[in-house]
């Protein structure tokens, strides 16, 4: 046996998700599902995929490590493509202030919202964000995950807003996920800017900007487009300035109000626009015929009791939809996979098929990496899920239910539901 050499075979479902670049409309239901079949990797990458009795074939299983996958499907890894992963603090408090009913301005008023968690964030050490980001990621890891887009977006200023892009460099090398890191210093307004949106914006043109970009530190740039924050005008000059930088490009659109933020990442071609609750027939319309990917967050809509994104519509008017969790500790404080899973489909009308490609190969391309991740296609890194279950089809079935058996990131098994608690006593 060769370290680095993986085969699982026998799986009662193999979910390819073929491709490399977002599918959209129809297509997405088209998931490739093969009975009995195997995957073999090499120093992390796939090289055979097929079924059983092809690729047994063509590989001599005495070199590798054998999964027997019987009676489990197998899936590519899950690619959470927006969260806010790094933060400081908790809004326990405010989660049940806002249950109460409590309105929006008389939380922040008791200092609660978004400037308590940037002050929470500038008020840790790096040790300690790493820390608990780690412990999320542990947690992703767990439920399929294995590609996890990460925003800044807490700092509001030059030296925590690096120093988040930072801890997210040092999750990407030390913990088995892959991290991209999305800047959002443009997230809102903070205090030292209040009432002074256009003056913050040059300041992170001029000031944070070039040295986010210096350090190599975001793959791409993000600006939280929204009434009351950042303008349809702000939110252009700042991504036209990441551009200039070579950076890719996403935007938080039209999730409290439709402000034309959906039209825009369409016209700038962005890898997405995200939340899209309050977008428009005219922002569908957009991004159908656009390359940007349309990524919904349930989980916060559920969270916030706000109604869902209208993804069977965008579906059917010809999108390419990504489901992601927006992990963040205020407006949805979860990165529950099967929560998500469910979600999408009893609530927003995807199909099961539709999920797992939103999960997965269309995850990928709103992070920019659908020609390396998102599918098990030969060349593609071996990054999959493996489920208790013979069915991809459990994903939302089992509501609520972590059903992930292994996750393999670059052919290593990374996490495995076989060494959780002991079930019985001896
Ligand atoms: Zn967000």
């Amino acid at each position: 046996m060769e370290q680095g050499k993986l085969l699982i075979k026998h799986a009662s479902e193999l979910v390819t998700c073929s491709g490399f670049a977002a599918k959209r409309g129809e297509a997405m239901a088209d998931i490739g599902v093969l009975a009995d079949g195997a995957v073999a990797c090499s120093d992390g990458i796939i090289t055979h995929v097929g079924t059983t009795a092809e690729v047994m074939a063509q590989v001599d299983e005495a070199d590798y490590r054998v999964v027997d996958a019987r009676g489990k499907a197998l899936l590519p890894g899950f690619v959470d493509s927006h969260t806010h992963l790094v933060f400081g603090g908790y809004r326990e408090e405010e989660f049940a202030w806002r249950l109460r009913g409590d309105s929006y301005m008389s939380i922040m008023e008791r200092g609660g919202g978004i400037v308590s968690t940037m002050t929470a964030t500038r008020d840790a050490t790096p040790e300690e964000l790493l820390e608990t980001a780690a412990e999320r990621v542990r947690t992703f890891l767990e439920m399929g995950v294995t590609t996890v887009e990460a925003k800044s977006g807490y700092g509001l200023d030059l030296t925590t807003e690096l120093k988040q892009l930072r801890v997210m460099r040092r999750l990407d090398a030390t913990t088995a996920a892959e991290i991209v890191p999305t800047f959002l210093g443009a997230h809102a307004v903070p205090p030292e800017y209040k009432g002074r949106a256009d003056h913050y914006i040059d300041y992170v043109i001029k000031e944070v900007l070039p040295e986010v970009k210096r350090e190599e530190l975001a793959l791409c740039c993000d600006v939280f487009c929204e009434k009351g924050v950042f303008s349809v005008a702000q939110s252009e000059r700042l991504l036209m300035a990441a551009r200039d930088l070579g950076m890719s490009l996403k935007l938080h659109a039209d999730e409290m109000a439709d402000t034309g933020g959906a039209a825009l990442a369409a016209r700038l071609g962005t890898l997405s626009a995200d939340h899209l609750l309050h977008v428009s027939g005219d922002g569908i319309r957009h991004l159908a015929g656009s390359r940007t990917v349309a990524t919904l967050l349930p989980l916060t809509a559920f969270s916030l009791r706000e109604p869902y994104a209208r993804g069977r519509e965008m579906i059917d008017a010809g999108c390419a939809v990504a489901l992601a969790t927006d992990l963040n500790p205020g407006s949805c404080f979860s990165n529950s996979i099967p929560m998500l899973f469910a979600l999408a489909c009893i609530y927003m009308g995807l199909s099961p098929e539709e999920a797992v490609t939103a999960l997965t190969l269309n995850g990928a391309a709103a992070v920019g990496r659908a020609d390396r991740i998102g599918s098990i296609d030969v060349g593609k890194q071996a990054d999959m899920a493996l489920l208790r279950f013979s069915s991809y089809r459990f994903l939302p079935y089992h509501v609520g239910i972590n059903i992930v058996d292994k996750t393999i990131k670059r052919g290593i098994v990374v996490a495995d539901h076989a060494t959780n608690p002991r079930i019985y006593q001896s």
